[in-house]
């Protein structure tokens, strides 16, 4: 498998610091509002690469923050008349609502900055006591000059960018000794969330909470750092920078960042005010044609959101799932099951007798084997095209070409077996891009009725396993229970 690297600007195999396992760090988005589909595309797409990960059979170690102290979020909660954390709280909760929409994953962990002050402040005691960070008047600054590598990452000229930060520097950053040092930790102002520090009551700088987070979850060397591009610089330098002098290790393995989407070709963002919450595209679309239109791109390709490739997307989408419904249609129509040999078996054309011989077994006839085995292609060309730098739109590609061989090659006459090999490899190509393509089969009343009764009797019977298991399935199709004095109850979700 080959990764590109932001760090060595190339495709890299990509191999683990332990065998079998993946820490993988994914900057997470500053909560003060609900979130863009700008915001949404590094959620989906690194959501994609880690359960390809896992596909792959790593065990992945998934951390993504949520930056819950920021300028941004103190002035909500101003405007608001309200504390900073009630803002932050509010916008957690939305995102999480927004990232179940989209089929993106809950992280193995979701740390929170203001839950991990101790740990900024020890990483900053130890950049200072080594001499990578020093302190003015309450305010701690980053030594840019004295790490050597500095600017690894973004390959720019920092000659050029220290003579045209010289001259952007506001009031009171006069006081750094270089005009790319950056703050680690500043005094608190007036009607500011703040902690007590050695250097003064405050709140550590932006580039510091990643550092710290991943460090206490994952260890003091990461195989991922993912976010979006915007976030090469100066953000994943200064992480390099303040992770790599204080715990005298090579940080991240592989940067990965994916693209800019954009409207008409224009970074999509809140303070340009050309953004889509999640939420407004949501009332429009399947959740699922969101994700589908994300991966429809390779992940460091720019992608222009419009509504005709909205439409394409749900096209596609549409293409695939009405594969699957026919397959299962055909199924359910009389194909033939294993031990059938000889039986008769409608096709689509209708009801002709079948007198070829098959496998005892599985049902099938020697030309379905071979057709099974055909399938088997389908799924090498699926990982390679993945293998190659997370390639979603090849990976698509594949399962477009596997919906034609269902539709040319299927009928109600092919026998079960291979029918339900075919749905199923579409049904798992697509989940592991997180795309659902199966429908979801609406229970009747009568059948929730019977379940739920068949529940109270497996709790009699002490079975709780059985009686959690049909809760759980009852929970899938979006009904829940209520346990009342007059019995169970259900509602529809
Ligand atoms: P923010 O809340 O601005 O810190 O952003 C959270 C994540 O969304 C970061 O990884 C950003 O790089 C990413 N992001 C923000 N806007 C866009 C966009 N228009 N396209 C792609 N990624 C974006
Ligand atoms: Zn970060």
């Amino acid at each position: 498998m080959r990764v590109y690297n932001t760090l060595s600007k190339r495709k890299e195999e990509f191999v683990t610091l332990e065998p079998g396992k993946v820490k993988m760090y994914v900057c997470g988005p500053t909560v003060y509002n609900l979130i863009h589909i700008g915001n949404a595309r590094p959620m989906i797409v690194f959501d994609t690469v880690r359960r390809y990960l896992e596909h792959k059979g790593y065990e992945v170690n998934y951390v993504s923050n949520f930056t819950d102290v920021d300028d941004k979020i103190i002035a909500k909660a101003n405007e608001e008349g309200v504390s900073s954390q009630e803002i932050s709280e509010r916008y957690i909760a939305e995102c999480k609502k927004d990232m179940e929409a989209l089929n993106v994953r809950p992280a193995t962990t979701h740390p929170r900055a203001t839950q991990e002050i101790d740990g900024m402040i020890a990483m900053i005691q130890t950049l200072v006591d080594k001499g990578f960070a020093y302190d003015v008047d309450g305010t701690v600054y980053f030594r840019t000059r004295k790490f050597q590598e500095y600017g690894k990452l973004s390959h720019k000229n920092l000659d050029d960018l220290r003579s045209g930060n010289r001259s952007l520097l506001v009031t009171g950053e006069d006081q750094k000794e270089d005009p790319l040092d950056f703050v680690l930790w500043k005094p608190k102002k007036e009607g500011e969330p703040s902690w007590p520090s050695p250097w003064s009551d405050g709140r550590p700088g932006w580039h510091i909470e990643c550092s710290v987070m991943s460090k206490k979850y994952l260890g003091e060397q990461i195989d991922i750092h993912a976010g979006g591009e915007d976030l090469i610089f100066p953000h994943h330098e200064n992480e390099i920078a303040q992770s790599e002098c204080c715990n005298g290790k090579e940080f991240a393995k592989y940067w990965l960042h994916n693209a800019f989407l954009n409207i008409d070709n224009r970074k999509m963002s809140k303070s340009l005010g050309n953004f889509f919450t999640v939420r407004e595209i949501l009332e429009k679309y399947d959740p699922q044609v969101l994700r589908f239109f994300m991966l429809s791109a390779h992940y460091r390709s720019p992608l222009n959101f419009s509504a005709d490739l909205m439409e394409a997307a749900k096209n596609g989408l549409d293409r695939i799932r009405n594969a699957v419904s026919n397959l299962k249609y055909l199924m359910e129509c009389g194909a033939p099951a294993g031990d059938q040999s000889g039986s008769a078996a409608p096709n689509a054309a209708g009801g002709k007798q079948d007198s070829i011989s098959r496998d005892a077994d599985s049902g099938m006839t020697t030309e379905e084997e071979g057709l099974l085995a055909a399938i088997k292609a389908y799924e090498v060309k699926f990982d390679e095209a993945m293998d190659d730098d997370f390639n979603t739109a090849d990976a698509i590609a594949v399962i477009f070409e596997l919906v034609k061989f269902a539709n040319s090659n299927l009928s109600s006459g092919n026998s079960r077996v291979l029918l339900q090999a075919v749905y199923d490899e579409i049904v798992r190509l697509s989940d592991i891009l997180g795309l659902i393509v199966e429908e979801k089969e609406e229970l009747l009343d009568a059948d929730i009725e019977a379940l739920i009764a068949e529940r109270q009797a497996a709790r009699k019977a002490k079975n709780f396993a059985r009686a959690d298991e049909i809760r759980n399935q009852l929970a899938d199709q979006g009904i829940t229970l209520l346990d009342t004095r007059e019995g169970v109850k259900w509602k529809r979700a």
